[in-house]
């Protein structure tokens, strides 16, 4: 079988946890899904995965206790020596504030590259096909800050596509167990239709507080 990545044509030799394995809580990973990946397309994301995670916490838990959970269990013990690699990766361009708070940009080509993986991965599961090579793909990250550096045109893309779908998602998918503390930990729903004819619209959420928008655009059939 084929690596479920866009575009790639190598065979898929090792198990890609969709989304990562290091995202779920010990004993909360059995409802885990799965796709055949090349190496390249497992392997090679480990740090852009702890990086994600890392960032998704941080932003979404002052209203969420599971990504509190989450962060207090598997990003701070890493944090615990000042001089690792993921420490300065996180605290890169970090800047303290007045009131003595530190603010953290957010890298989000490292974003965009994990929720390309990451939609590919989705897609496959739900299509039993790779994205085509015809489709675009670009995420919008509504809970980021302006501080966070997401375009203003950014912002204003996501409030057009808020009114496209009212419809009924073509699939929902639920991960991890969600009534464990009555916040799912991932969630996502894929919005288009089945054949890969028009775009496709993929919305994440994460702890129920921190959504992520991938775009597949179809550029052959918009032409
Ligand atoms: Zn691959």
């Amino acid at each position: 079988m084929k690596c479920y990545y866009q575009g790639c044509t190598k065979k898929g030799i090792t198990k890609e946890h969709i989304p990562p394995r290091s995202f779920f809580l010990k004993g909360e990973n059995e409802q885990l899904l799965t796709v055949k990946s090349c190496e390249k397309h497992n392997n090679g994301k480990a740090t852009d995965d702890q990086y994600v995670l890392a960032q998704i916490c941080r932003i979404a838990s002052p209203t969420s206790n599971r990504a509190n959970e989450v962060f207090l269990k598997k990003i701070k013990p890493q944090l615990s020596h000042n001089d690792s690699a993921f420490k300065k990766m996180l605290s890169k361009g970090a800047v303290t504030l007045d009131d003595g708070s530190v603010k953290y940009p957010v890298d989000t080509k490292r974003f965009d590259d994990f929720f390309t993986a990451l939609s590919c991965g989705i897609i496959f599961k739900t299509c039993n096909k790779q994205v085509p090579e015809n489709y675009v793909i670009h995420h919008q990250y509504p809970n980021f800050s302006s501080e966070d550096s997401v375009g203003e045109q950014g912002l204003h893309v996501f409030e057009e596509f808020k009114q496209l779908i009212s419809g009924e998602p073509m699939k929902v998918l639920d991960f991890g167990k969600p009534n464990t503390q009555n916040e799912s930990i991932y969630k996502v729903k894929v919005f288009g239709m089945p054949g890969f004819n028009s775009s496709i619209t993929v919305v994440h959420l994460f702890y129920g507080k921190f959504e992520v928008v991938s775009f597949l655009s179809n550029f052959r059939a918009s032409a």
